[in-house]
């Protein structure tokens, strides 16, 4: 079956934006006007589309990256879904990985808020083509062009106007179309659907068109031909400032402007226009890069075409009630079939697929097929996971895979009733398939269950889902610092199992070097042996059993990392050794090595990018100093200082608040995960 939908009419797209700004209400209204939603819904009703799970509709914000589907003026519209929290900030790479461009949407009274400052960065860092949306025009205060100046300050960005609001909060009775020159003013009414094109107000025309040449200017300054043009007075052609400003946008050398009321529906069906005018198109990114499975260094190339092998990357996995585990799949090269076999070039596996589905906003369309810069989403995967590339077997190809946030938060949580208890492992399995950075695990000695993410809202939310979606109440405890313990002196050991098991002996001998790994190396194990000493099988027990007793450190029972083991000799009995014994007496070996080599308990630290006028800079630091920060530099950001620093997470409890308070709410901040460093205080349990 042929693709219904040329390439060149696909817009992948995600909408960043801060919490509040209006991302739902702005979804919901562009599913609306794409005819998907009948009955329009509003967001404090709770029946917001994109949001999956109904705990989102309360907190009123968007966690998830699943896509929908939608049709505008014969083009397809796959919204990717992008989390706006500081906590998310893993997914929110994710999306921005396989989306081709993004509306940024900012609340025209609140401008540039901190978590946009983030996310902004983080799509300059992706190379990601955006347009940009100011919404609440009819709130009191709103401010069309201080949004534009606050861009240009704290963003660097490079703000291209393309609409200008007529009036504002109230009055907000229209907007002016810089490209085409002309006014549509709102029809008045209730839902204000309609617009009535008109002439630009004469008090507005002088704005207008100083807009329009800045617009022009933009355009084409990189026209050789377009500039003459224009300096020698020639009128451009339509068509053609359309596409200078297309390339414009999709070159990334500005932004171009747009805004409206998305709760008024002013607006919504002209930010449509643009998303299809001016956001690329899967064929305008152009080839794609990942490496061969066997050599990293080695470049291969995909282009967006369906006669190429197919590669796709796995982006997102989620529950479907109905149909179980779905894996949201953006296919990047040729294409997939239903009843393909498809390789996973990191598990080095093959999956079949069986099925595929595309999402639309309120129902799940089975399609036979599909193409190049298409977004679908797997049922009945089995060992595909976040992050994995899918390829034509006879072609893998691996793309960047995505670095995850450590979990650094741990908590331990109980289900209220023995009989929940199972349900509450299972219902940890599918989560840690949906999410690569939550993690669970069973604490032997106190028979807890301990769950690990990256903040604590991340865990907050797991616990919210595991009552909503999975009908389990939880005791859950207090958030703790995800400690890790290491070695810092290279140590031998031998170690002589020699023991009476019923009738038999059990015997292994092995002797261990252990040595400080550089730190983020993790495990490493190197065997020096020979098959004469030790034979291949029971190798492969000595590491086994290495890589098991890493999970309890000698200092606090936290777990060992950073560690390498060689195995440099040791000796076997043909009649008395098997693979236990072996196992056995690796363990006790590297339990004893790890006391001899002077262990310490590691802390996370965070790198902290604090952003804050000059007039709170001295006691920014000052905080940051207090806080057992190590400042590791200041830089100016046109009006505004920046600070970088790391930070132990244990110190960065509360910090939200603290910032506000020394900088009278003027101060911003993103951390992320940097490294595991030794930890003087352990704040919650103790000094070490
Ligand atoms: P999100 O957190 O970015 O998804 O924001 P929501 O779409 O949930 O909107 C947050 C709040 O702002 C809700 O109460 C919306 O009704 C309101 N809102 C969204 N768009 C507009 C708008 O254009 N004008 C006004 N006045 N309020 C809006």
């Amino acid at each position: 079956m042929p693709r219904t939908v040329d390439i060149g009419r696909v817009r992948n797209i995600g909408i960043m934006a801060h919490i509040d700004a209006g991302k739902t209400t702005t979804t919901e209204r562009i599913l609306f006007f794409a005819g998907v939603i009948h009955r329009m819904g509003e967001v404090h009703e709770g029946t917001a589309v994109m949001d999956y799970m109904e705990q989102e509709r309360e907190r009123g914000i968007t966690i998830t990256s699943a896509a929908t589907t939608c049709f505008w003026r014969d083009y397809q519209i796959n919204i990717i879904d992008t989390p706006g929290h500081v906590d998310f900030t893993a997914e929110v790479q994710r999306s921005l990985r396989v989306l081709d461009g993004a509306v940024a949407l900012f609340d025209a009274v609140a401008g540039v808020e901190p978590q946009s400052e983030t996310v902004w960065r983080q799509a300059d860092e992706y190379n990601v083509p955006r347009i940009a949306y100011i919404n609440k025009m009819d709130r009191m205060g709103a401010d069309f062009k201080r949004v534009i100046e606050m861009m240009r300050e704290q963003l660097a960005a490079r703000p291209i106007a393309l609409q200008m609001p007529i009036g504002s909060g109230d009055e907000f009775e229209g907007l002016i179309d810089i490209f085409r020159m002309k006014a549509f003013l709102f029809k008045d009414g209730q839902s204000g659907v309609e617009t009535i094109e008109a002439e630009i107000p004469e008090n507005l025309l002088k704005e207008a068109s100083e807009l329009r040449t800045e617009l022009v200017e933009a355009a084409i300054e990189n026209d050789d031909e377009l500039m003459e043009q224009y300096l020698n007075g020639e009128e451009i052609g339509e068509d053609v400032l359309k596409s200078a400003i297309r390339q414009g946008v999709i070159t990334n050398r500005f932004t171009a402007i747009f805004c409206g009321s998305s709760f008024k529906n002013k607006g919504v069906q002209l930010l449509l226009d643009a998303i299809v005018d001016y956001l690329p198109s899967p064929e305008d990114v152009g080839v794609i890069e990942g490496f061969d499975v066997e050599d990293e260094s080695k470049v291969l190339k995909r282009m967006p075409l369906d006669d190429e092998p197919f590669s796709g990357l796995a982006f997102k996995i989620l529950t479907d009630q109905f149909v179980g585990k779905l894996v949201f799949t953006r296919i990047y090269s040729g294409s997939l079939k239903s009843g393909d076999a498809v390789l996973n070039t990191i598990s080095g596996k093959k999956e079949r697929v069986n099925r595929l589905l595309k999402m639309h906003a309120n129902r799940r369309e089975e399609i036979q097929e599909a193409f190049a810069g298409d977004i679908v989403a797997i049922p009945g995967l089995r060992v595909t996971r976040t992050g994995d590339t899918l390829c034509d077997q006879k072609n893998p190809v691996i793309f960047e895979k995505i670095q995850f946030a450590e979990p650094v938060i741990n908590q331990s949580i109980e289900a209220r009733t023995l009989a929940e208890q199972d349900k509450l492992i299972e219902a940890l399995i599918k989560l840690t398939e949906e999410d690569p950075t939550f993690r669970y695990r069973n604490d032997e000695e106190s028979g807890q269950v301990i769950i690990s993410g990256v903040g604590e809202l991340h865990l907050e939310i797991i616990v919210d889902r595991l009552k909503r979606e999975f009908g389990i109440s939880t005791k859950a405890g207090k958030p703790q610092v995800a400690y890790r313990e290491t070695i810092t002196e290279t140590v031998t050991h031998e170690e002589t199992l020699e023991r009476q098991v019923g009738a038999k002996t059990q015997f292994a001998r092995v002797i261990l070097e252990l040595f400080p790994n550089e730190r983020g190396k993790g495990f490493s194990f190197d065997n020096q042996t020979t098959a004469e000493i030790i034979p291949l099988q029971f190798v492969s027990a000595v590491e086994e059993g290495a890589r098991e007793s890493f999970g309890v450190g000698a200092v606090a029972g936290y777990p060992v990392i950073d560690v390498g083991v060689r195995l440099i000799g040791g000796s076997f009995d043909p009649a008395n050794s098997n693979e236990l014994a072996f196992k056995i007496a690796s363990s006790l070996a590297i339990k004893e090595a790890i006391r001899k080599a002077s262990p310490v308990v590691l802390e996370p630290a965070f790198k902290v990018e604090v952003t804050v006028p000059n007039d709170y800079l001295g006691d920014v630091v000052a905080d940051l100093s207090s806080r057992r920060g190590k400042i590791e530099g200041i830089s100016q950001r046109n009006i505004l200082q920046v600070v970088t620093s790391t930070v132990p997470l244990s110190e960065m409890f509360g910090y939200v608040t603290q910032l506000r308070s020394i900088t009278q709410g003027r101060g911003s901040y993103n951390m992320t995960f940097s490294h595991y460093e030794p930890a003087i205080v352990k704040a919650s349990n103790g000094y070490f």
